[in-house]
Parts: structure tokens; sequence; C-alpha cells
């Protein structure tokens, strides 16, 4: 394994819906976000000239995805496409045309009722199977997670204020007390 990529159910289903809508051509796109977790998938438009057995994403539609991307403050995190007949395995013409060796390259195979998903890293064409996780987000470093004794302090004074605030508006739709003549 030379790298995790976590992609979230949601995802992975408009993955497959939209290899599913392509078939029987290749379906393609972006996959979108920070680190190592998917937070967006972009279809691009295939224009390969056999589209039944290749995909070449439009590269006008992939500059501006890119652009986008930047403009965003997200990352490309890989690409995908689907293979309407087969396995989420790359093909020969895959691994030869794939141009950037640290970005995994995920493949939706129909072959199957049950669509199935797979992540590779292809350098030079050595191909490396990448950690697909569908259904997670990437954990959360624990240094993020914990809070410093003033934050934790701060949380406490927030909840106990939040608590009187509740007192006082229970007080103050109390009926006014009766009088007692
Ligand atoms: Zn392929």
């Amino acid at each position: 394994m030379s790298g995790h990529l976590w992609l979230p159910s949601t995802l992975a289903r408009e993955i497959v819906l939209h290899a599913r809508a392509d078939a029987p051509h290749e379906a393609c796109g972006i996959l979108a976000g920070r680190g190592e977790s998917v937070e967006r998938v972009i279809p691009v438009a295939n224009r390969a000239a056999e589209p039944q057995h290749h995909y070449r994403m439009d590269e006008r539609q992939l500059t501006e995805v890119l652009f986008t991307l930047e403009a965003e403050g997200m990352e490309l995190l890989g690409f995908y496409h689907s293979h309407p007949a087969g396995d989420p395995i790359p093909s020969t013409t895959d691994v030869r045309e794939a141009h950037y060796p640290r970005t995994p390259y995920l493949i939706v195979g129909l072959r199957h009722a049950e669509a199935r998903l797979a992540a590779w890293e292809i350098n030079h064409g050595d191909v490396l199977p990448v950690d697909l996780v569908v259904g997670g987000a990437a954990p959360v470093i624990a240094e993020d997670r914990t809070f410093s004794p003033a934050q934790s302090m701060a949380i406490v004074v927030s909840m106990i204020l939040a608590f009187l605030v509740v007192i006082v508006i229970s007080l103050s739709l109390l009926p006014p007390a009766p009088t007692i003549p």
C-alpha cells in the first residue's frame, strides 16, 4: 500500500451513478479535497475517440476545474474513471497514459451487479494499490481534538452561562405571583 484515500459513501455513490449513467461509455472525473480526504467529485466529459474503451478528459473543462479548486483552496486528490464492463484494475492503456505518479487513480468496475471501486498509484509503469476507505474521513490528528486548559475552562464557563440563561428565561416565563389580599 502506498497511500490512503478516504471517500465518503455519498461521494462513492455519486461516482457509481455517474459511471452507470455514462455506460457503455467510460465516465471520468476529478476527486478533490484536502490531504487524503475526498470532499468533492467533479465529472469531466470523456473526449476519447472510442469512449467505450478509453477515456480522455476534456482539457478545457479540466483546466477550469483546476482553476476553481485553486481558488477554493482545494487540492486535486485524484482522478476517477469507469470500466463499464470490467473490473477496477488499470488497463495497459491506463498504465501507459498515467502521467501523475503520486496521484491516485480510482477505477469503478461495473462488471458485476454491485459496482466495485479500487484506487491505484501508477508510477511510470509500476502499479501500486492505494488503501481506499469508503464511508470514512481521515482521522483528525489528536492535537487538533484535545483542548488546552484555557479552552476547557472557556467551554465549562460557556456551559454554565447557557444554563444560567435558561434558568433566567424560565423564571421570566413564570406567571406573576398572585397577590394576596
Ligand atoms: Zn481504464
